[in-house]
C-alpha cells in the first residue's frame, strides 16, 4: 500500500478509538458511555420541517455559502447574542466541515496552533495533516485554561489559538474572567482565535461566554449537531467579523471546490431550529450530570462537568487509561481512553449522553471496578 498512499495518511492515528470499537464489537448489549451524540431524536416539528423541504422540491444545490434566510438568521442571532456588526457566515456540512475548512484556509506547513490539552479530536489530525504544528498546553488536573503557559506558547510561527467551551472531553466551561483574559492575549500579539461553541446550549450552572464578544478576531463555529441530536444531517456555520471577512471568504472558495454546499432540505429545517427550544433537553442533560458526577466522585477524581455531556474521569491509581478502559469494556462498559484526546493517558472519556438507567448501572459497574 505505501506506494499507493500518499504520505499524509501517516500524519493521522485513529488506532485509540478503532480500539474501543473493535473491543465494543464483542459485546451484546453494552453500557454505551462512548458515543458523542444526544439520545434523543430530531424534535418532530425539525423532521416535519426537512420532510416538507424535501417533498416540496428543495433537493438541488443551494448557494455555496448556504441557503440565504438562513444565513440571515444565524447573523440575526449572532448579533445578538455576541454585538457583532456584519457578521459573514458560511453554512458547512457539521462543524467538522467548518475546522477543516478554517484549517485549510489558514494552516500554512510549520505554523503552529495553540491547543489547550485534552482537546477535540479532529483539531490534531487535521492540523497534522496539512502540515501544521499542535502545540498543547496542559490543562491538568483542573481542565481551566492555563492562560501564563497560553502567552508564553505564543511565537512568531503561532496562527492561530483554539478553544472550545463546554469542552469535549472535559465538559468544563470556561469562566468569563479567563474568556476575557485569553481575549486580552491573544490582541496583544494579534492572533487569531478558533472557538468552537457546538455545545454553546448545553451550560447547566449559568452562563457560557464566548471570547467573540470581547475579541474581533474569533472564528466563531456553531453547530446544529448536538443541540437539536441531528449528527447525520451534518450541518453547522461559520461566522466571523468583518476582520475576518477574507477568511470565511477563502472558506466558502474551498468549499465550493469541496464540499460544494451544506446538505439543502436540512438548511430548510435548520431554520426552523434556530427558533426552536432545547430547554427541556438541556434540564434532562443537567439531571444527567448530576447522576454522573455524583455517583462517581467518591470512588474516581473527577472535575464536576458543567457543560457538553462528558465527563473525564481520572483511572484508578496503579492504572493508566487505556489499562482502565480496556478493564471496563471487559465490564461491559464502552468509554474511551484519555490518549484519543491528550497527549496524555492518564484519564477516561464518558459521555452521558444515554439513559438515567443505563447511567446508574455504568456508574456501579466503574465504581465496583477499583
Ligand atoms: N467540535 C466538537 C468539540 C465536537 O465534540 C464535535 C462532535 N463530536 C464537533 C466539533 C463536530 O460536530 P459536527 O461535525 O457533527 O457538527
Amino acid at each position: 500500500m505505501k506506494d499507493i498512499l500518499a504520505d499524509r495518511t501517516d500524519r493521522i492515528d485513529s488506532s485509540g478509538i478503532r480500539k474501543v470499537f473493535a473491543l465494543g464489537a464483542t459485546l451484546s448489549d453494552p453500557i454505551n458511555f462512548s458515543i458523542g451524540q444526544p439520545d434523543f431524536d430530531v424534535p418532530e416539528k425539525l423532521k416535519k420541517a426537512a420532510i416538507e423541504a424535501i417533498e416540496t422540491g428543495q433537493n438541488k444545490y443551494s448557494q455555496t455559502a448556504g441557503d440565504n434566510i438562513l444565513k440571515e438568521k444565524i447573523a440575526a442571532q449572532v448579533k445578538e447574542r455576541l454585538g457583532w456588526g456584519e457578521p459573514s457566515i458560511l453554512v458547512s456540512s457539521g462543524v467538522s466541515g467548518g475546522l477543516l475548512l478554517a484549517f485549510m484556509a489558514v494552516i500554512n506547513p510549520g505554523d503552529e496552533v495553540i491547543i489547550p490539552d485534552p482537546y477535540f479530536v479532529i483539531y490534531k489530525h487535521i492540523i497534522n495533516l496539512l502540515g501544521g504544528k499542535c502545540v498543547f498546553i496542559d490543562c491538568y488536573p483542573d481542565f481551566e485554561l492555563p492562560l501564563e503557559k497560553i502567552s508564553d506558547a505564543i511565537s512568531e510561527k503561532t496562527k492561530m489559538i483554539i478553544i472550545n467551551s463546554p469542552c469535549n472531553p472535559t465538559g468544563v466551561v470556561y469562566s468569563r474572567e479567563q474568556i476575557k483574559e485569553l481575549a486580552e492575549i491573544a490582541g496583544a500579539k494579534d492572533i487569531l482565535v478558533m472557538s468552537d461553541e457546538i455545545y454553546e446550549r448545553f451550560c447547566y450552572d449559568g452562563e457560557c461566554a464566548s471570547i467573540a464578544e470581547y475579541y474581533e478576531k474569533t472564528l466563531l463555529l456553531g453547530g446544529f449537531s448536538k443541540a437539536y441530536a441531528m449528527t447525520g444531517w451534518r450541518l453547522g456555520y461559520v461566522a466571523g467579523s468583518k476582520c475576518l471577512r477574507d477568511v470565511v471568504e477563502a472558506m466558502t472558495k474551498i468549499q465550493q471546490y469541496t464540499f460544494v454546499c451544506a446538505p439543502t432540505p436540512f438548511q430548510k429545517a435548520a431554520i426552523a431550529a434556530l427558533d426552536y427550544d432545547v430547554s427541556d433537553f438541556v434540564e434532562a442533560y443537567r439531571h444527567k450530570r448530576n447522576l454522573i458526577y455524583e455517583g462517581l466522585r467518591e470512588k474516581f477524581e473527577l472535575v464536576r462537568p458543567g457543560g457538553a455531556f462528558y465527563a473525564f474521569v481520572k483511572a484508578p491509581e496503579g492504572s493508566s487509561g487505556t489499562e482502565f478502559v480496556e478493564k471496563a469494556i471487559a465490564n461491559n462498559v464502552l468509554v474511551i481512553p484519555g490518549n484519543v484526546f491528550s497527549e496524555k493517558d492518564t484519564h477516561f472519556r464518558i459521555s452521558y449522553a444515554t439513559s438515567d438507567e443505563k447511567i446508574e448501572q455504568g456508574v456501579e459497574t466503574l465504581c465496583g471496578l477499583v
